[in-house]
């Protein structure tokens, strides 16, 4: 199965990416672990990524569609991959679809998570994820069942730099800006779904596992 999970920041791609690796055994893919993990190596990409991150601004294409080729091709994303960030400009959804074709693979879905401003600010700026495996939380919604202690791996939480207020402000106008005309992208497109991502994280997965299994359903 190959996945796009489209969405704003904040809209629980992340999260449903996750779930679906543990329940299904599909890699999840994602941009920003990769280039938190890289930063935190202190990589070449790392260094040029830090900047951009941490404004809550994109990283250069170049570097995002680099970074995505060598992974697609790793032992474990042969079976299948859920992109979650990824891509996020148009340039990066035509260079991806430039890839896929190269490597004989199609897209199985496309889904896009609708949700409103609103509801990402609250999200995001409660959120706290655990430094070991980037287990996600919010101080609301999903407590840790101890305080600043992740339940899977018991390491600590720390709240994302880009997760301030003002930095998440900016990141949505960038999404508006940027990744919105990627949705339009896609949209024409048979294996577009919309999921509404307003509901919690139970709520959302039934509908993410619903709307999957309908698209397998449909090309077997
Ligand atoms: P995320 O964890 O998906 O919210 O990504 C965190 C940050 O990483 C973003 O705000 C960007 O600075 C950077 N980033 C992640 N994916 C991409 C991408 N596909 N293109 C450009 N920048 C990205």
């Amino acid at each position: 199965m190959n996945l796009i999970f489209l969405g704003a920041p904040g809209a629980g791609k992340g999260t449903q990416a996750r779930l679906l690796q543990e329940r299904e055994g599909i890699p999840q893919v994602s941009t920003g672990d990769m280039l938190r993990a890289a930063m935190v190596e202190g990589s070449p990409v790392g260094k040029r990524a830090k900047e951009y991150v941490e404004q809550g601004a994109l990283v250069p294409d170049d570097v995002m569609i680099a970074l995505i080729e060598e992974r697609l091709v790793r032992p474990d994303a042969r079976r299948g991959f859920v992109l979650d960030g990824f891509p996020r400009t148009l340039p990066q959804a035509e260079a991806l679809d430039r890839m896929l074709e190269r490597a004989g693979r199609v897209l199985d879905a496309v889904l896009y998570f609708d949700i409103s401003d609103e509801t990402i600010l609250r999200r995001l700026t409660g959120r706290w994820v655990c430094r070991k495996a980037g287990h996600i939380y919010h101080l609301e919604y999903n407590p840790p069942k101890a305080p600043g202690q992740c339940d899977a791996d018991g390491s600590e939480l720390y709240q994302r730099v880009d997760d301030r207020p003002e930095t998440v402000r900016h990141r949505l106008d960038v999404y508006h800006r940027e990744t919105q005309p990627v949705v339009e992208f896609y949209r024409r497109r048979g294996v577009f779904a919309t999921i509404d991502a307003e509901g919690d994280i139970e709520d959302v997965s039934r509908k993410v596992l619903g709307t999957i299994r309908a698209r397998m359903e449909l090309r077997a």
